[in-house]
């Protein structure tokens, strides 16, 4: 008897401006328990989690190597929550815009985190996700994929 996996997690870990940038990802069989968890993590950030099949979130955690610190930047800084069903190259290239943007933000002092805009955001991973999607499509169709 196998147990059964209710989820896999795994971490990506990159460097941007000299800086590691770590990025958790899970992907969950079942699309009810991504919306528990992510509405969970979010509590209360007023947004509807009812319809979404995937969800990334931006953590800036910090940590302290003595209590006189500052901190500093913890390298995990996004968790990327896909499901099993919904893996296609329109939503993983959006959650993954997600991601990248809050990196590049941390990054980038004149792109800091209050100048996000979460409209502006949604409509760039979505223009994202689709131009993606739309180029691999093409790429099958020409064969590029084929072994
Ligand atoms: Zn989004």
């Amino acid at each position: 008897m196998g147990e059964v996996v209710q989820r896999t997690d795994f971490q990506i870990t990159l460097r941007h401006h000299g800086e590691a940038r770590r990025v958790h990802v899970t992907i969950y069989d079942d699309l009810d328990q991504l919306r528990e968890h992510a509405a969970t993590e979010a509590q209360g950030d007023g947004q509807d989690y009812n319809n979404a099949l995937a969800v990334t979130s931006r953590w800036s955690r910090y940590r302290f190597t003595d209590s006189s610190s500052a901190g500093v930047l913890h390298p995990l800084c996004a968790r990327i929550r896909l499901t099993r069903n919904h893996l296609t190259m329109a939503i993983i290239t959006h959650e993954v815009g997600h991601a990248a943007l809050h990196i590049w933000q941390l990054g980038n002092e004149d792109h800091a985190l209050s100048t996000d805009d979460i409209d502006g955001e949604e409509e760039f991973c979505y223009l994202l996700g689709e131009l993606a999607a739309r180029l691999v499509r093409r790429l099958h169709h020409y064969g590029f994929y084929d072994s």
